[in-house]
C-alpha cells in the first residue's frame, strides 16, 4: 500500500486546478515596456523614501510636474529632490530607500526618463504613489558576473540581500533580509522552502522550479548559512513531477560535503497547502501559535522563487528588478510564463500576448482564491504578483450571494478552525467590531477557502476584510478615548 502523501490535518478544498493552460510553457522575457509605474511600496513596512532626480531643462518634453511632488497626503513617504543626479536612470539604479524604518529599497526596472512621482491605480489599494519611468529604448541592461559567495560573512551575505530590495515573493512581500535577522536566543533547527504553489491557474514557481533548480539549491545553502542552521526542506505539491525530478536531481549534483541536508518533500494537492501555516505543519507536524513568528517552533518558512532572487543578489549582486508572473485564463490569446520588468502595466503585458479574446468576463491579478479582480488594465504589477488571470464567462461563476442557510461547510473548510459564518453574520449586522473573539484578526490569511465551498456565495473574505477594518477603528475609538479622559 503506498504511504499517502504529507498534507496539514484541519480544512483545505480541492478547486479545479487549471494549471495545465500554462505549466508546460518555459519562462518567455518579454521586452522592456514603454514605461514602468513603481510603487513606492511593494512590500510589509513603510513605503520608500524617494530620490528624485532634479528638475530637467523646462523645454525638455519630460519635465517633472512640481504638482507631481507630495508628500503630506502619504505618511511615511518622503519625497526630495536630489540636485547632485541626472533626470535619467541606469536598469538597477537605486531610486527608493527605507530610512530608519521596515522596508525594503526600489530600483529602476529600466533604464530612461524619470517623469516623476504620481498616483496610480493599484490593484490592492486603490491609488498610491509611483514612480514613473519612460524606457529609452537603447538602455543596456549591466553585465553582471557571479561570485563565490562562500567567501563572505554572514553579515556581508545580509546586506547583500538587503541592497536588492528582496522581499517575500509568494505574496505577502515581507523584506527578506528582515525575515533572517532571527532575534538573539531564537532556536531555529529548519528552513522550509516553499515550493507547494497551490493557487489554481498560477505556474511562475512551477517553472523557476524546473528550469532554476541548481539556483534554488545554491540560494537554499545560502539561507542556511545565515540562519546558521544545516537542514532544509522543500515542499512541493505532488501535481509538480518535473518540479520535483529537477530540485532531486540539483541536490543530487549539488556538493554534499558541505554538512547542508536538503531534501524535496512531495505534499497532498489541497489548497491553501502552500500557507505558511499549513506547509509548516504538513512537513514538521508543528503549530505556530496564534500570535507568534514561526521562529518560535523552529522555523523559518521563504518561498522557493525568493531564494532563487536570493541567489541572484548574492551571487550575481542584482537588485529585484523584474520577476516571472503566469498570465493565463481562456480569454488570453496565449497564455505564458512571462520574465516581466516589475512595474511593468497590465494593459502592455495583454497586448504582448496578443489581445483579449470576445469572451472576456473577469480580469484578476493574483490567484483565483486570494486575487483582486480589476476592471482597469493600466496598472503595473508589483514585486510580489504572482500571476493575471484573464477569464471568460465559463470561468466566472456569476451569481448573486444569498442568506447563510447554516449548512456548516465553511467551518469544516477553514484550516484555521475559525468560524467565518458568524463573521458574515455580525458583519451584515453592522457589528463587525464584535467579532474580535472569533480569532479572525491574528489567524485568518484570507486564504477564501470558506467563500469557495458557501453554497450560497456568500462573499467571506469580503465580510472578513471589512470586519477587521471595523474592529481596527473600534481600537483606534478606544485608544482616544483612554487618552482623553488620561488628560482629563
Ligand atoms: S479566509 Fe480566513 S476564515 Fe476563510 S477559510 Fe481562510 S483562514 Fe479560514
Ligand atoms: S458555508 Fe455559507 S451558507 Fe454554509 S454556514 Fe458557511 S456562510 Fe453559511
Amino acid at each position: 500500500m503506498m504511504t499517502p502523501l504529507a498534507t496539514f490535518p484541519k480544512g483545505g478544498v480541492h478547486p479545479k486546478e487549471n494549471k495545465d493552460l500554462s505549466n508546460a510553457l518555459p519562462i518567455e522575457t518579454m521586452p522592456d515596456p514603454s514605461k514602468v509605474s513603481l510603487f513606492l511600496k511593494q512590500h510589509v513596512g513603510t513605503p520608500c523614501q524617494v530620490a528624485v532626480p532634479h528638475r530637467p531643462d523646462p523645454r525638455s518634453d519630460h519635465a517633472i510636474d512640481d504638482n507631481l511632488l507630495f508628500s503630506s497626503e502619504h505618511p511615511g513617504a518622503l519625497f526630495r529632490l536630489l540636485v547632485d543626479k541626472k533626470d535619467r536612470v541606469k536598469q538597477g539604479d537605486r531610486i527608493g530607500e527605507i530610512g530608519d524604518r521596515l522596508g525594503a529599497v526600489l530600483h529602476a526596472s529600466v533604464g530612461g526618463a524619470v517623469l516623476g512621482v504620481k498616483n496610480i491605480l493599484h490593484y490592492q489599494v486603490g491609488k498610491a504613489p509611483a514612480i514613473v519611468i519612460r524606457t529609452d529604448p537603447e538602455a543596456v541592461a549591466p553585465i553582471r558576473m557571479p561570485v563565490d559567495w562562500r567567501h563572505f560573512s554572514r553579515e556581508q551575505i545580509q546586506e547583500r540581500i538587503a541592497a536588492a530590495g528582496i522581499v517575500g515573493l509568494g505574496g505577502a512581500g515581507f523584506p527578506t533580509d528582515v525575515k533572517l535577522d532571527v532575534k538573539p536566543g531564537v532556536k531555529l533547527d529548519t528552513l522550509i522552502l516553499n515550493g507547494a504553489e497551490c493557487e489554481p491557474y498560477i505556474t511562475c514557481d512551477h517553472r523557476v522550479m524546473v528550469e532554476k533548480a541548481r539556483e534554488i539549491i545554491e540560494g537554499a545553502k545560502i539561507l542556511l548559512t545565515v540562519l546558521g542552521i544545516t537542514y532544509c526542506a522543500i515542499g512541493v505539491e505532488n501535481n509538480k513531477p518535473d518540479a520535483i525530478a529537477a530540485l532531486n536531481e540539483a541536490i543530487d549534483r549539488a556538493d554534499s560535503t558541505d554538512g547542508f541536508k536538503i531534501e524535496v518533500k512531495p505534499l497532498a494537492v489541497k489548497y491553501p497547502q502552500g500557507s505558511a501555516d499549513q506547509i509548516m505543519q504538513s512537513i514538521t507536524g508543528r503549530v505556530r501559535p496564534s500570535g507568534q513568528r514561526s521562529s518560535s517552533i523552529g522555523i523559518i518558512v521563504q518561498n522557493v522563487y525568493t531564494t532563487k532572487m536570493v541567489y541572484d543578489a548574492v551571487v550575481l549582486d542584482k537588485p529585484l528588478t523584474e520577476r516571472v508572473i503566469t498570465v493565463t485564463g481562456r480569454a488570453i490569446a496565449r497564455p505564458a510564463n512571462l520574465r516581466v520588468k516589475i512595474g511593468t502595466h497590465i494593459s502592455e503585458i495583454a497586448d504582448y500576448l496578443g489581445g483579449t479574446t470576445a469572451d472576456l468576463c473577469k480580469v484578476v491579478v493574483g490567484g483565483p482564491m486570494m486575487g483582486f479582480a480589476v476592471s482597469d488594465l493600466d496598472m503595473p504589477i508589483t514585486k510580489t504578483t504572482p500571476g493575471i488571470l484573464f477569464m471568460n464567462h465559463a470561468e466566472v461563476d456569476a451569481r448573486a450571494h444569498g442568506p447563510c442557510i447554516r449548512c456548516g461547510f465553511c467551518l469544516d473548510a477553514c484550516p484555521m478552525g475559525l468560524e467565518p459564518n458568524n463573521i458574515g453574520i455580525y458583519v451584515e449586522a453592522g457589528r463587525g467590531a464584535e467579532t474580535e473573539p472569533f480569532g479572525l484578526m491574528d489567524d485568518c490569511f484570507e486564504c477564501g477557502s470558506c467563500a469557495y465551498v458557501c453554497p450560497a456565495k456568500r462573499p467571506l473574505v469580503q465580510f472578513i476584510r471589512l470586519a477587521r477594518l471595523e474592529i481596527d477603528q473600534a481600537r483606534k475609538l478606544k485608544e482616544i478615548r483612554e487618552q482623553k479622559r488620561k488628560a482629563g
